[in-house]
């Protein structure tokens, strides 16, 4: 788990399971997200969704351009979704997930339970690891000592 931005300005969260990720809130504008990402190591590509407290500006900065750029699902209730395409005058992909209710983003658990906060809905998001990807297999050529040295140790004279 990364904190990208905290604070009055801006928020993002980013959580990590092996190759996937999922940014919860992106309350910073497109290309820090990008930047921000790939100085850990996560590609835009690799991230599952994006999930959003609520549609205040320093929660969704980015989101919309992001969802939009990179095909990501924005996640959160109806409410907060309406809010925020008007407020951002165009639409993204998405994925609803009820207050109180749960959806499955990639390797991820997501759990959206009611907060107080005068915006539409807001609420406060739950994510767990269901499922890891596996990790791939060192290449052959890249595991252990070389054959040739290998075979010397095995068979040399003391
Ligand atoms: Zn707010």
């Amino acid at each position: 788990m990364y904190c990208l931005a905290s604070g009055s300005s801006a928020n993002a969260l980013l959580m990590v399971a092996g190759d996937r990720a999922l940014l919860i809130d992106a309350g910073l504008g497109v290309r820090t997200l990008k930047r921000e990402l790939e100085a850990r190591g996560v590609s835009p590509a690799s991230v599952a969704g994006v999930l959003l407290t609520h549609e205040h500006i320093d929660h969704v900065r980015g989101a919309v351009p992001f969802a939009r750029k990179y095909n990501v699902p924005l996640v959160t209730n109806r409410a907060t979704l309406d809010a925020l395409f008007a407020q951002e005058r165009r639409d993204a992909p998405c994925c609803e997930v009820a207050t109180n209710g749960e959806t499955g983003i990639g390797p991820f658990a997501v759990r959206a339970l009611p907060v107080s906060h005068d915006a539409a809905e807001p609420v406060g998001l739950a994510a767990a690891v269901m499922r890891q990807s596996p990790t791939p297999p060192i290449p052959a050529r890249h595991a252990g000592v070389p054959r040739r040295r290998q075979r010397r140790r095995v068979t040399g004279r003391r």
